[in-house]
């Protein structure tokens, strides 16, 4: 049987590691800390599992997939992981990728719903503030993924299928894995190292890591999830979830923060950026404009140039694949990723050119309109 190391117990590694080990690989899984560690793009509460991508039928078709696959990986491990409260568009007078959306979803058959402003106050907000509104674009069998629960249950997944756990900070070193005096060769190699990609392949991998806050917000019991739906404002760039777990109303802005490290930045919550998400609270959802904030998470986006991911060989160790650049919207897709990387190892599918590590302009309409300059988050003005 092929041998794979995978660097990287974020969603992205664990995935394949999971989907690996189940295929009966000898799978060695590596990170510096622990799956779902706190500093990890992985690591928040939740991450929201849509299947609208604008005009663009492969990320669709790839969401749709990975929702059948989290819905695998439930019943194999019995851990509740993904909510299917569905997903609210707010849709203005210009929603033209709104509008590419729902074909493209109309064509894939995927159910949508178009509901007015009103309707959409009736069936799925206790309050919503929609003067701005055209119409509500509902995408019912999309949710939101529990995402630190399922980057551990993934990993621990891969470890019940045989996979093996080494921790350490690991190396690129040729076609190896060097951690400290230790060096691990396998057939096959995965980097799947988050914001620490560029990082460790400097001279392959461009990456923008920019600080990202996420926040919380008590609110009653009205807006528990999933009677709440998860919700994207695209060109207003905020998206959020009713309060999932007990963990409050969570509410971001998508705009592109400042630049990141992911071992020293500074993790405080900034209060520019705090009232930038209660101006848009007291705008689309007033009666939590000042509702208490009961938890602040800060994460990084790991940002291609057009916000496609990362899956391509290394140019001069063929058998060595870099994984990542998430770019805001990937954890959805970890484990349909995971099944195309076993295709692409054992060269059943050749490389997605789309996820090549050259060829990238600049386009960020696969996350929202956060890159644009229309949205520009606080810090980083
Ligand atoms: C604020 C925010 C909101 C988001 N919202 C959504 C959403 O709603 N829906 C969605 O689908 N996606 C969303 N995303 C994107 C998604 O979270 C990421 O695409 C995904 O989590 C990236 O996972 P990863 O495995 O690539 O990286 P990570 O989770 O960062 O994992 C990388 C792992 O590699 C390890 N590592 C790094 N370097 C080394 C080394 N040298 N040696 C050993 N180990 C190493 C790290 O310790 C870490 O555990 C969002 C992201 C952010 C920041």
């Amino acid at each position: 049987m092929p041998s794979a190391i995978v660097v990287g117990a974020g969603v992205f590694g664990s995935s394949v590691a999971h989907r690996l080990a189940g295929a009966g690989w000898e799978v060695t899984l590596v990170d510096a800390e622990r799956p779902g560690h706190d500093r990890a793009t992985s690591s928040d509460e939740s991450r929201l599992m849509r299947t609208a991508h604008g005009p663009d039928a492969w990320h669709t078709r790839s969401a749709r997939r990975a929702r059948d696959l989290w819905k695998e990986i439930e019943a194999e491990t019995h851990i509740s992981l993904y909510v299917e409260a569905g997903v609210a568009w707010f849709v203005g007078p210009d929603g033209g990728w709104e509008a590419d959306s729902e074909r493209v979803l109309r064509e894939q058959g995927v159910p949508t719903e178009r509901l007015e402003p009103g309707a959409a106050v009736e069936r799925l907000f206790p309050a919503l503030g929609a003067a701005d509104l055209d119409h509500v674009l509902l995408e019912p069998e999309a949710g939101a993924l529990r995402a630190r629960r399922a980057t551990q249950t993934l990993a621990e997944a891969a470890f019940a299928r045989g996979a093996r756990f080494v921790g350490g900070r690991a190396a690129p070193d040729g076609a190896r894995v060097r951690i400290a005096d230790r060096a691990l060769e396998a057939d096959h190699v995965i980097w799947a190292c988050g914001p620490w990609l560029a990082g460790l392949f400097p001279e392959l991998v461009e990456l923008r890591v920019t600080k990202q806050d996420v926040l919380y917000f008590g609110a009653p019991k009205s807006w528990r999830t999933p009677d709440v739906p998860g919700w994207v404002d695209y060109s207003g760039a905020f998206y959020g979830t009713g309060d999932l777990d007990g963990r409050g109303v969570k509410a971001s802005s998508d705009a592109v923060g400042p630049d990141f490290d992911p071992d020293t930045g500074d993790r405080a919550l900034h209060w520019s950026a705090e009232q930038h998400v209660r101006a848009y609270l007291r705008r689309r959802f007033p009666p939590l404009a000042d509702a208490p904030l009961v938890a602040h998470r800060c994460c990084q986006y790991e940002l291609t140039a057009d916000t496609r991911f990362i899956a391509a060989p290394h140019p001069e160790h063929p058998t060595v694949w870099l994984l990542g650049g998430g770019s805001g919207h990937g954890f959805k897709h970890g484990p349909a990723l995971a099944e195309l990387m076993e295709r692409w190892l054992t060269r059943t599918a050749p490389p997605e050119p789309m996820f090549a590590l050259t060829g990238r302009t600049f386009d960020h309409s696969l996350r929202t309109a956060g890159g644009s300059p229309r949205a520009v988050a606080p810090e980083a003005t």
